[in-house]
């Protein structure tokens, strides 16, 4: 008998039945696009003739740009003496909920409670979402004055509304948290509601602020369609509980929705929801977060830096608006980059009027010119001591609210943010002049490094010198930081034990997502919705 790889040399393996392989292969950039390479380099990856490869399709796309010579991985999978089975694309397929199914209210309808939801109709009970803000057009309408004449809507705004804070986003999709759920469940669930199938394949997916409104009401079409509620303008403002247990929550207005549990997924910015169950008298606990500005750079030099050409030069069109993470630790705090939005726009997050917060957003196309990331410091709860005599456990939200007040204070005005030139800022000096910038409101020049803590702005400070020797030019006068940056995630957790997921005070209550302090993310809050569905379907079943 003739081992395999023999039979192969010999050619003999021709006379077999097809199969399907895997390979991954690396292409330099400018072939990267050509099939006909692709096919090549695959059949010398498995030592066949090419005329043996009838079939090949791309699993993975990545980027390697570490050196000046770039080049394209790429994981491709390949059917070998006959064709690779037809591809099934993920459909919004969910079966109809009984009439007797049991339903669970959830609040908020942002990754967490969406996905929450449509877990929940998959296993058979009937999601009663209750979200505070509007439908994602009428949001989009509501974006106007807040972008044009800084006017907050305080229920529908970039942080609240139908898909949550990540509706208007970059949607970016690359996580971490892979360890924490099924990422590619999330990723085609997204597909099957029209986001790009090109997520399924990129190391770095994103969606972009463009698409994503539609792919929310998708979602929320699949949620009504099975027999789902979804209720827009219904600010959850107080509980129902019969002793330990939880049986539901009351709106504003004065309406009640009684539920077998109730899922919250309010995200980092429903403070009132935090004072509500504090007044409750539920237990929350403090958790680290981080706070800084936004770093806005022309988009064509971190294209150059990241790419190694020279600045002006145009970017190969085969390369998509470069990114970067930048990361240090400064005297036990971490200073780092955080939510870099390439190609895109700096955007007023402020959920109340009295305040001015930043966060970065990007169409699907990430074709600004401008490149804005976090720049942020971690805050651990013990640097929060000047407001805990005060505001106790909540003293996080009253040091983000006092950040938040002052860069109103230093924009003078609406939404217009405080912005200083990074070396001005180095050298603690008001900037004479601005860059042109993505941020529609309008900036002020202000002293940033004045109006952050003083172990804020020096930790920053350290961390800059250092991203500008890592990547020379970032501090330069081309750069600018813009204030503030605090809603990076929550300075609260709602606590929940390990394996029930359940308040481990309230029975029934599911603390969930961002707010709850369990996500970080579009992704890693879509993957604790999931969890806290099967949750809460499992309870049903002791
Ligand atoms: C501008 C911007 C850009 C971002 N870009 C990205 C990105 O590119 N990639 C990424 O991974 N993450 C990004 N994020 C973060 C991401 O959006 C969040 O991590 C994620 O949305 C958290 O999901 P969640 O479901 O836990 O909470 P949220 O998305 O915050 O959703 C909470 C929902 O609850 C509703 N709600 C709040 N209080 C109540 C109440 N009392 N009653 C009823 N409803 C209520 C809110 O209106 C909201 O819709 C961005 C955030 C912002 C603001």
């Amino acid at each position: 008998m003739l081992e395999f790889g023999r039979a192969n040399r010999l050619g003999l393996a021709r006379m077999s039945a097809a199969r399907i392989e895997t390979v991954d292969v690396i292409l330099p950039l400018a072939h990267s696009e050509d099939t006909a390479l692709r096919t090549q380099a695959a059949a010398r990856q498995l030592g066949v003739p090419v005329n043996r490869i009838h079939e090949i399709r791309l699993r993975k796309h990545s980027i390697d740009a570490r050196k000046r010579d770039i080049k394209i991985q790429l994981r491709l999978e390949v059917g070998v003496d006959g064709p690779l089975p037809s591809e099934i694309l993920p459909r919004p397929e969910y079966p109809a909920l009984k009439a007797a199914a049991r339903r669970v209210i959830i609040v908020g309808s942002g990754p967490a409670g969406f996905f929450a939801a449509l877990r929940l109709i998959e296993r058979g009970l009937k999601p009663i979402v209750l979200e505070r803000g509007k439908d994602a057009s009428a949001r989009r309408f509501d974006l106007a004055p807040l972008l044009r004449e800084g006017r907050v809507i305080e229920d529908s705004n970039y942080c609240f509304g139908e898909g949550g804070a990540g509706t208007f986003s970059d949607g970016k999709l690359y996580t971490r948290a892979t360890k924490r759920g099924p990422v590619a469940e999330v990723y085609a669930t997204f597909v099957a509601h029209g986001a790009p199938v090109q997520i399924l394949v990129d190391s770095h997916p994103h969606i972009g602020s463009n698409l994503l409104p539609n792919v929310v009401k998708a979602m929320r079409e699949s949620i009504l369609r099975a027999g789902g509620e979804v209720h827009f303008g219904a600010r959850v403002a107080g509980l129902v509980r019969r002793g330990e247990r939880l049986l539901g929550v009351t709106t504003a207005d004065g309406r009640e929705f009684l539920g077998d549990a109730t899922i919250l997924a309010t995200g980092h910015s429903a403070r009132d929801i935090y004072r509500l169950l504090h007044h409750e008298g539920i237990r929350l606990e403090q958790k680290a977060f981080a706070v800084g500005v936004r770093i806005e750079h022309p988009q064509n030099f971190i294209d150059s830096r990241q790419y190694h050409y020279p600045v002006g030069q145009e970017r190969p069109h085969l390369l998509p608006a470069a990114s970067y993470r930048l990361a240090t630790k400064i005297k036990d705090r971490g200073v780092h980059s955080f939510c870099m939005c390439p190609g895109g726009f700096i955007v007023p997050a402020a959920t109340e009027n009295d305040e001015v917060v930043v966060n970065g957003m990007s169409l699907s196309r990430r074709d600004s010119p401008f490149a804005n990331s976090g720049l942020v410091v971690t805050v651990e709860p013990e640097d929060t001591a000047p407001w805990q005599e005060e505001h106790g456990v909540l003293a996080g939200i009253a040091m983000q609210k006092s950040l938040e007040q002052a860069a109103k204070l230093a924009g003078g005005g609406g939404q217009v943010a405080p912005g200083q030139r990074v070396p001005d800022f180095m050298a603690g000096l008001v900037s004479s002049t601005l860059n042109a910038t993505s941020y529609f409101p309008g900036l002020n020049p202000a002293r940033l490094d004045k109006l952050l803590p003083g172990a804020i702005t020096w930790r920053m400070k350290q961390g800059l010198k250092l991203f500008g020797q890592q990547m020379p030019g970032y501090v330069s006068n081309e750069a600018q930081l813009i204030g503030c940056e605090t809603r990076t995630s929550s300075p609260v957790r709602i606590p929940r034990d390990d394996l029930s997921l359940q308040h481990p005070e309230v029975l029934g209550l599911y603390p969930c997502g961002e707010g709850a302090g369990f996500a970080g993310g579009i992704v890693s809050a879509a993957l604790d919705g999931i969890r806290c569905a099967d949750a809460a379907v499992d309870a049903f079943k002791v």
